[in-house]
């Protein structure tokens, strides 16, 4: 609540284009908000962009949409820019969550709130609310269905997993390997699970920027290492793009073909081409996260913060970016695999039937 009143009192009618606060007494109801996303190279973050500019714009708001191709220093300038254009908000999706301390500061200096949108902003006290889903759950969700399809509760084993975990300096990709580790390591331990390369560690099988190609030629690796007599019963993939990838490697040396039914792969995300990839029974399940919803989450943070209001929040306490701890509203991810895609993504809008057909 302290940060509302320096922002509602200082106007920041100096600030010069973009200027829509002045004309309603400087709150900032229909200034310029700026949007930044980390990459157009996923789906998701495009959806995400445009259902916020659709969001804000519905309530008045102008918008700068940027994306920053995951190159950090693209990132920073951008926010730079739009600090310079005199925005009176800022909602950032990082691509590195720890390198954007100094712009930030910027932004706190000219009185500009921020929302961190999706991935956690590390190591700054310049943010001031956290829009996300829960990310824990989204591993639990992946940990919990690859353990439900090998039967491990009811006692079934060994079975031979790889685990693939997210770009390292996204917060949110502990949090899914943790999630997904709560429930897998009781099975690793007692030897339920084996992973025959012995890549086990946090930073042994993380994935810089989420990169599919990455992920493709070190699942090449532990197969040729690790898995010429031995078979790959399941791989826990973090994000739908790296389990394209790893789907492509495993069809590499003949899974998917006679007497070698391709593993279990989790995914995350519901882009298309992975839903087409579980509807042909490839890719085996992935966690549908409604950027439909973040967008509106984001949105009713932003405009109660520009109008004097109090954003909505449902968890104050998990979300310590190491400078304090970010006040957020998680949204419910959810399973899908074959037998409920139609009902969770065509039905719920996300997709058209022919879009997956
Ligand atoms: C997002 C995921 C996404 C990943 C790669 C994460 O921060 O939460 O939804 O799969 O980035 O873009």
């Amino acid at each position: 609540a302290a940060l509302l009143l320096p922002l509602a009192a200082c106007g920041q009618s100096a600030n010069g284009v973009g200027d829509g606060a002045a004309k309603d007494g400087g709150g900032g109801k229909g200034g310029l908000v700026g949007i930044a996303m980390p990459t157009k190279s996923s789906e998701r973050w495009i959806n995400d962009g445009d259902n916020m500019v659709k969001e804000f714009q519905s309530k008045g708001y102008k918008t700068d949409l940027q994306y920053g191709d995951n190159v950090v220093e693209n990132q920073v300038s951008q926010v730079e820019n739009m600090i310079t254009k005199g925005a009176k908000l800022l909602v950032v999706a990082a691509i590195d969550g720890s390198s954007l301390t100094d712009v930030l500061q910027k932004a706190a200096d000219a009185h500009i709130p921020v929302i961190s949108y999706d991935r956690l902003i590390r190591g700054t006290k310049n943010v001031d609310y956290y829009a996300t889903f829960d990310n824990f759950k989204v591993g639990v969700l992946q940990g919990t269905y690859i353990a439900d399809k090998l039967g491990l509760k009811d006692g079934k084993g060994p079975f031979n997993i790889e685990l693939f975990a997210g770009s390292p300096d996204d917060n949110n990709a502990n949090f899914f390997f943790d999630g997904a580790m709560s429930v897998l390591k009781p099975y690793l331990d007692d030897k339920k699970l084996v992973v025959q390369s012995g890549q086990t560690a946090f930073n042994q099988v993380a994935t810089l920027r989420w990169d599919g190609g990455l992920a493709q030629s070190r699942m090449d690796n532990l197969l040729s290492k690790s898995y010429t007599s031995a078979r790959v019963d399941a791989v826990l993939s973090p994000y739908d793009g790296i389990s394209i990838g790893i789907l492509s490697s495993l069809k590499g040396v003949g899974y998917g073909g006679a007497g070698k039914p391709l593993p279990i792969v989790t995914g995350q995300d519901a882009e298309l081409a992975s839903v087409k990839s579980i509807i042909a029974g490839e890719q085996t399940q992935t966690v549908y996260k409604d950027t439909r919803q973040l967008a509106k989450v984001a949105v009713q943070m932003g405009d109660a913060l520009l109008t004097g209001g109090k954003p909505e929040t449902n968890d104050t306490t998990q979300y310590d970016n190491g400078a304090k701890v970010v006040p957020a509203y998680l949204l419910q991810p959810v399973s899908v695999d074959k037998d409920n895609y139609r009902q969770v993504l065509v039905d719920g809008g996300q997709y058209t039937a022919d879009q997956v057909k």
